[in-house]
Order: structure tokens, then sequence, then C-alpha cells
């Protein structure tokens, strides 16, 4: 058997946010398999090369389809958007492995890391992940609501930053009010909300807003959700958005 599967992440969305090494497992590719919407994303490549585009949802039979076309001898890579670990395709892979056809375990597996939302939406405020941080994903396809107000209550009580995935979608419009609402019972009014919508690309839009005040509308699948710890903080500019930045140090004065 030498067949290869490769899980990829392309990043949040710019080309030059993809690393050189995604870029040569997708040239060696026979096989692309992905959501369509991060197929596209891919441009044209090797003469033959075949891409297996197909829809969200079906992420397990998605890693099914891809490890048995690695079994017959392709050279296959996955697509994820952003990191094929956070949230995405990786985990699926191993999901299906560790359910499936005992020959899997012997395909020689690589993941490639990507650039995550999270860290592209950081970078485009300032630094507010300076400090300690978690990232939650508010899909509840997945897990119980009960489990995600269990884990934004830890994280409030713990003052981690927090990285808010998958906040809304049209299936879930009403979920990110549900966790600002929640989460107001546990933080201060004034603590920063940042709403990122497509980080790391030229339609970047910023929101800064307080926790208090914070609105949900707009916020769509592109969106990433930093609501931050009880000192992330704003440095205002004089005809500019103000920097965001969480202080590394828990003493007031920073070394
Ligand atoms: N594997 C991806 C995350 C998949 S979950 C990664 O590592 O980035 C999908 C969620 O990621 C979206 O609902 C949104 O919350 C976030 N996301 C993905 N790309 C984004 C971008 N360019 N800007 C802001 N958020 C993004």
């Amino acid at each position: 058997m030498n067949g290869k599967l490769t899980v990829v992440g392309l990043g949040p969305g710019a080309p030059e946010l993809v690393t050189p090494a995604v870029r040569k497992a997708l040239e060696e590719a026979t096989d692309l398999v992905g959501y369509f919407t991060y197929l596209d994303r891919v441009p044209p490549g090797p003469a033959g090369q075949r891409r297996h585009g197909s829809d969200n949802r079906v992420e397990v039979d998605r890693a099914r389809h891809a490890l048995a076309l690695a079994e017959a001898g392709h050279t296959v890579v996955v697509v994820s958007g952003g990191d094929p670990g956070v949230f995405a395709m990786a985990a699926a892979v191993f999901e299906a492995i560790e359910e499936g056809e005992p020959a899997w375990r012997a395909l020689d597996i690589r993941i490639e890391p990507g650039v995550t939302a999270m860290l592209a939406a950081a970078a485009s405020v300032g630094a507010p992940l300076g400090g300690d941080f978690c990232a939650i994903s508010l899909s509840d396809n997945l897990k119980a609501w009960s489990t995600i107000e269990q884990r934004l209550e830890a994280a409030a009580r713990g003052d981690f930053v927090i990285a808010l995935y998958n906040p809304a979608s049209r299936a879930r419009p009403e979920q990110l009010g549900r966790a600002l609402g929640f989460l107001r019972g546990l933080k201060a009014a004034d603590t920063v909300v940042l709403f990122v919508k497509a980080a790391g690309t030229a339609d970047l839009q910023v929101r800064i807003e307080s926790l208090g005040k914070a609105d949900p509308a707009g916020v769509d699948m592109r969106t990433l959700v930093l609501i931050g710890s009880s000192r992330t903080r704003l440095i205002p500019r004089d005809g500019a958005t103000p920097w965001v930045y969480t202080p590394r140090s828990e003493r007031e004065a920073s070394a």
C-alpha cells in the first residue's frame, strides 16, 4: 500500500497565508477532497488532478472517502480552512480511522498546519491573545448547548480571553446572542468584545464593542468573536482604529 493522505489547512483566505508545505502537498496531490468553498480557493493543479467536492455537513463520510482513495494508492489531500486541527477535518480523519478499516492505520497520514482564524483575527487588531486564552466552537451540531455553557462559564471564571468559532449560521442564528447573554452574567459590562469578519483577507471587517452593548446582528459564518479577559484593553489612536491588546503580565505595570 503506497497511498498517502495529507490533511492541510489553507489558512484564513489570503493566498499569502498558505504555507509553502501546504502548497507543495496541493501540487503533489492526485486527488483533492473537501468542502466546495475551500476547494474553490485552491489554484488549478497539475493535469489529471481530480477534485472531490462535498457539502460542509458530511465530514466523516468525506474522511472515509479520502481514506478509501489513499488505500487505493492515490496521493490524497484533504483541505480545511484555517488549521485542519481546529474544528476541522483532521479530527474527522482520525475518527474515521479509529472506526474504520484496520488497513487505514498503515497509511501514510500527515497533517500540515495552517493559520487558524483566531490568530489571523488577533493579528488584525493588535495582540488580544497576549495572555492566556481558549477557543470554543458555538456550533451545537456535535455537542449539547449545556456543554457550551459549562465551558463558557469555566473560561469566564478563569478570566481567559475566549475565541468563539462558529458563532452563528443560518441554521443557528440565535446562539451568539445566548452566549453573550450568558457571559454578561459572569463578566464585567465593559469587557472588550471583537467581531472580526473575513480575517486575513481583503474583505476584513472589525467591530470593537463592550460586552454590555455587544450586538450579535450581522455576525455570520465568516466571523470570529473574541471576548476579552479583564485585562484586555484599547489603545486609542487619532483618526485610526484603536489597537486592542492583552498584556502578558497580570501585574499593572508590565515588565
Ligand atoms: N479550521 C478553521 C475553523 C473552522 S470552524 C480554522 O482553523 O480557522 C469555522 C469558523 O471559523 C467560522 O464560523 C468562523 O468563526 C471562523 N473563521 C474561519 N475563517 C475565518 C476568517 N477568515 N475570519 C474570521 N473567522 C473565520
